[in-house]
């Protein structure tokens, strides 16, 4: 050869210049409390005794997408499944957003892929910070939405943990009518059930509604999400997604997680964690070098300390990996703990009374 080769210099422009998304995962940490990625603490335990592994699976596998519709209340028509509720942030972009024209909008502080998969495919971003009480700043959505094609909107919403107000979510969903599908991630509406608005996709039609069976289902592993829209949307989408997106294992675990046996174990853990939820939230408002414990109705607490910095790295070296979310607007010495077992949350309670 007689050209050195690069690689980086061949790649697309946005690429480029892309830093990877950090997840907990690829940030590493060297732990045995792992707080930091809001996964369920205990695996739950599966056989799988599939034979066909010699066949492709089904695209749209038949059970997963039966037991998901039930469990949503929503037809079989309005389910899309998809190898974690990440792919479908992106599917939505590959589907109905043109490069270099077009733009996607959500409001931070809030979860960091949406930027990551507009990023990728060269989409422009509207990011409209929230208010000081993280409710949606709904006058400046409204002049922002000329070439805006998706707004993803996170409720309850990742970091902050708090759920965005329905009336807003009305405001958003007429004011996009007819220029935007509006995007609400539902990623932890099993820990408050009672704030999904899967039920108004009967009344609009450019709703699209994330899961997936990461958090309250204990699956991250398995890299299961959904998601539900009008049949219209859905055929779209199909359009775009690989032919084989999930594994036969994969869905016959899926398929299992969601059949009644699966959905009442949720249940069972969802009760557990709320309740650890409620005891953490208490302990950490005792502490004195915590400022602010923000509310949470999900598996996690972001928690305002004086020194976040500090507390991350006192932890960090003992083993305890939690969340720095410091470098998102308005979360300055801000971290974000996932509730663990009994013991993980003990030890976090026990290693912050100690900086104290
Ligand atoms: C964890 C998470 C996801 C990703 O879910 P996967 O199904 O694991 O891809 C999406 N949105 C939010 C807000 C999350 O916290």
């Amino acid at each position: 050869m007689s050209k050195t080769f690069n690689a980086a210099s061949l790649a697309r422009k946005n690429v480029k210049e892309m830093t990877p998304y950090m997840s907990a995962r690829r940030l590493g940490g060297n732990g045995d409390v792992w707080l930091n990625a809001n996964e369920y603490p205990i695996a739950p335990e599966y056989q799988f005794n599939e034979h066909n592994l010699n066949r492709y699976p089904e695209c749209q596998p038949k059970d997963v997408i039966l037991n998901y519709a039930a469990y949503a209340g929503v037809a079989p028509e309005q389910v899309l499944v998809c190898r974690g509720a990440d792919e479908s942030i992106e599917l939505l972009i590959r589907a109905f957003c043109e490069p270099g024209k077009d733009a996607v909008m959500f409001c931070p502080p809030t979860y960091g892929m949406y930027s990551v998969s507009a990023e990728a495919f060269g989409v422009e971003q509207k990011k409209i910070a929230a208010l000081s009480d993280w409710s949606l700043n709904i006058e400046s959505i409204r002049e922002n939405l000329s070439n805006t094609k998706l707004i993803y909107i996170c409720s309850p919403n990742n970091p902050t943990g708090n759920i965005i107000d329905n009336k807003d979510l009305v405001e958003v969903l007429e004011m996009a009518a007819g220029l935007a599908l509006v995007v609400i991630d539902e990623a932890y509406i099993e820990f408050c059930p009672q704030y999904s608005v899967a039920s108004w996709l009967v009344n609009y039609p450019h709703l699209v509604i994330l899961r997936t069976l990461s958090k309250a289902f204990a699956l991250a592993g398995l890299r299961c999400g959904f998601a539900l829209a009008s049949a219209e949307i859905i055929e779209v989408l199909l359009k775009v997604i690989a032919p084989y997106p999930l594994s036969t294992p994969v869905a016959m675990i899926a398929a299992k997680a969601l059949d009644m046996d699966g959905i009442a174990t949720m249940k069972h853990r969802v009760a557990t964690i709320t309740e650890s939820r409620i005891a953490l939230f208490e302990a950490l408002n005792e502490l004195s070098v915590v400022e602010k414990v923000y509310p949470s109705e999900t598996n996690y607490i972001l928690v305002r300390f004086t020194d976040g910095n500090k507390v991350f790295k006192a932890l960090w070296d003992q083993g305890i990996i939690l969340r720095d979310q410091s470098k998102q607007p308005g979360l300055t010495n801000c971290l974000r703990i996932t509730i663990g077992t009994e013991i993980e949350n003990v030890r976090v309670i026990e290693a912050i009374e100690a900086l104290c």
